[in-house]
């Protein structure tokens, strides 16, 4: 290798995408091998592989990715052309080049990211620490976007013929025909999903039981505004206006999803729940029966279901000594809705993390009187500074579209280290609040290993709070704290305490976080559907996040969740996945 320190970061990168090419060119695997570092990582998002993927360690990758450059003829590795010039940076405390570069496949164009380190043991060679390749779109199924937009002019020229309107209203009621694909779900996740579906021409049909499409955010308490600033919340295509919020409301939010499907052309049925499904393995079809808003049943027959239904399905109530003797009203977090309806009146929250915390807020701001239990460590960081940290790169210049590569070019185990830096920054910012809160006697924790909010909501979807307040409201004796294991049990008035004190209360909100999503799988698709695709959410390799987002191990069967940063970035790799499915290039399903 010709490399040196000296070099510009273009040479080095230049030089090192043309020794990849050659050695996959000629099937040379040890040179391929030596372009990487010892601890090195490699993550696909469908280019190379048809899957999510990542591996670590250069003879690993060098031993998958030389054949799967050469299975789907990959080629034309350059620096893109439309992308910012490679550049040195500084990313989890390492120093590297970093570089966007594009390539082809025979099926593809596909596009990546690369970070180049010198090599510890010669300073002078510089290999790959990090080496991200995506699909960017199949050749011959590109999306109608741009250059690329259908004309519109048949609602025009043919005056007799059906307008725009008329075909919008017969796509959206599938009275002859079912769609390819059904979402079931219709908040971001579903959104993302089908919007990129459509622009694919994939046919794919939204149901959600809420009676309105947003009523998962209108119907959340009256003070939600969004924890992550705009700028990180876009949905797919359609960007938020300039002139909103850094924080959205949930109203706002809610009516902008209904203003998206609009723009978008979505499909949707609200007032529609799935209520089971079958998959006929023969015809590669499911069974789906959905019941719909006037209470009848249709059955249909899509080839692939998307679960969209959140990361948090059915509610989770935990067995808590004598609740069933308490005369008061209890609710589960997703029941409850209006601190107004509580004024005056006395309330006990069972759980800390955001729901719990917020509703306690919402309780008590209404004038009602508000107990909160403790039953694990919880982890707490305030809303500005430092819950926006791992978020600043959004901040920073860059298109939407670059930081999205640059996030997910990251693998997890890289991730989980620059996670642990952004949780020491946050206790050293949040410092002050956390003595107060320990001093009222909260119990803290900090994630596995350190790692906080983030990997606490990947791997089990909660167990965090952001502070907007209540965390002060607490510490100020405003809310009152008690532990669970001081709780004796429940009485007819309210919670009697291992001390003998009764705290009275009207309400008893369950802030218990919710099942898996396995358990609505059983539930929807019967058990054997869920033992074949296992576990969902959380890192089993610790390297992705289980059966999200590409293939499962049921035919037609997918899911996608997770904040709107991740619907909206990997419902492209999912989309390409389903149409590379509906036109043959890939078997729909066991992965
Ligand atoms: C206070 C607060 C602030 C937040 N801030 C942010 C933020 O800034 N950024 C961010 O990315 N995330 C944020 N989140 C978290 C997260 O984005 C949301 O929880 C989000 O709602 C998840 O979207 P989803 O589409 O995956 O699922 P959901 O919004 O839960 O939607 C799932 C839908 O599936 C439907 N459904 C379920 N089962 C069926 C069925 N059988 N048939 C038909 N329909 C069904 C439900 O009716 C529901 O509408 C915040 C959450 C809260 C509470």
């Amino acid at each position: 290798m010709l490399q040196s320190v000296k070099d510009q970061p273009v040479t080095l990168v230049e030089h090192w995408l043309g020794e990849l090419e050659s050695a996959a060119k000629a099937g040379d695997d040890r040179a391929l091998g030596r372009l990487f570092l010892a601890e090195s990582y490699w993550r696909d998002a469908v280019a190379l592989t048809w899957t999510l993927q990542t591996l670590c360690g250069a003879d690993a990758i060098a031993g998958a990715l030389a054949p799967a450059l050469r299975t789907m003829g990959a080629s034309e590795f350059r620096i893109g052309r439309a992308d910012p010039p490679p550049q040195r940076v500084t990313r989890v405390e390492r120093e590297a080049v970093e570089a966007f570069f594009s390539f082809e496949t025979t099926i593809g164009r596909c596009r990546g990211v690369v970070r180049l380190c010198p090599d510890p043991a010669d300073a002078d060679q510089f290999r790959a620490w990090t080496f991200f390749t995506e699909l960017e779109e199949l050749k011959a199924f590109e999306e109608t976007l741009g250059r690329n937009r259908p004309t519109g002019q048949s609602h025009s020229r043919d005056f007799r013929g059906p307008n725009w309107l008329d075909q919008r209203r017969d796509a959206v009621a599938y009275r002859d025909r079912d769609p390819a694909v059904l979402v079931v779900g219709g908040g971001q996740a579903g959104l993302a999903i089908a919007a990129r579906l459509t622009q694919l021409g994939v046919d794919a049909l939204i149901v959600d039981k809420h009676a309105r499409i947003g009523d998962n955010w209108r119907h959340r308490y009256h003070a939600l505004t969004l924890h992550n600033q705009v700028q990180v919340n876009h949905l797919p295509y359609m960007p938020f206006p300039p002139n909103w919020p850094t924080y959205i409301p949930k109203d706002k939010l809610a009516n902008w999803f209904e203003a998206y499907v609009e723009a978008m052309e979505l499909n949707y049925w609200a007032a529609t729940e799935l209520v089971g499904a079958r998959y006929d393995l023969r015809h590669g079809r499911w069974a789906a029966t959905l019941r719909l808003a006037d209470g009848t049943e249709r059955v249909i027959n899509p080839r692939h279901v998307v679960m969209a239904t959140g990361v948090s399905g059915i509610p989770n109530r935990p067995q808590i000594p004598g609740l069933e003797t308490f005369a008061g009203q209890v609710q589960h977090s997703s029941e409850y809705r209006d601190g107004e309806d509580w004024s005056g009146r006395t309330a006990i929250v069972v759980g800390t993390g955001n729901s719990g915390h917020d509703i306690a807020q919402d309780l008590a701001s209404s004038g009602a009187t508000v107990t909160m239990v403790q039953r694990s460590p919880t982890l707490v960081v305030n809303i500005e500074p430092s819950a926006q940290l791992p978020y600043a790169l959004y901040g920073e210049g860059l298109s939407l579209e670059h930081c999205d590569l640059i996030a997910t070019s990251m693998p997890i185990p890289l991730t989980r280290k620059a996670h642990v830096h952004f949780t020491e920054r946050s206790r050293e910012l949040d410092k002050p609040l956390l003595d107060r809160l320990e001093d009222v006697g909260f119990k803290l924790d900090f994630g596995e290993d350190g790692t906080g909010w983030q990997f606490k909501y990947l791997t089990r979807g909660g167990g965090y709070y952001f502070n907007v307040g209540c965390s002060d409201m607490i510490a100020q004796g405003r809310i009152r704290l008690v532990q669970y294991a001081d709780l004796d049990r429940f009485a007819e008035s309210g919670a009697r305490l291992k001390d003998g004190e009764i705290i009275d209360a009207d309400l008893v909100v369950l802030a218990t976080g919710y099942k898996g999503q396995e358990y609505l799988v059983a539930k929807l698709f019967g058990e054997d559907v869920a033992a074949r695709v296992g576990p969902i959410w959380g890192f089993g390799d610790g390297l992705e996040l289980r059966n999200m987002y590409r293939r499962t191990g049921q035919p037609g069967l997918w899911f996608i969740a997770g904040s709107l940063a991740q619907c909206r970035i990997n419902s492209k790799y999912l989309a390409l996945q389903i149409k590379a499915a509906e036109e043959g290039l890939i078997p729909a399903g066991a992965g």
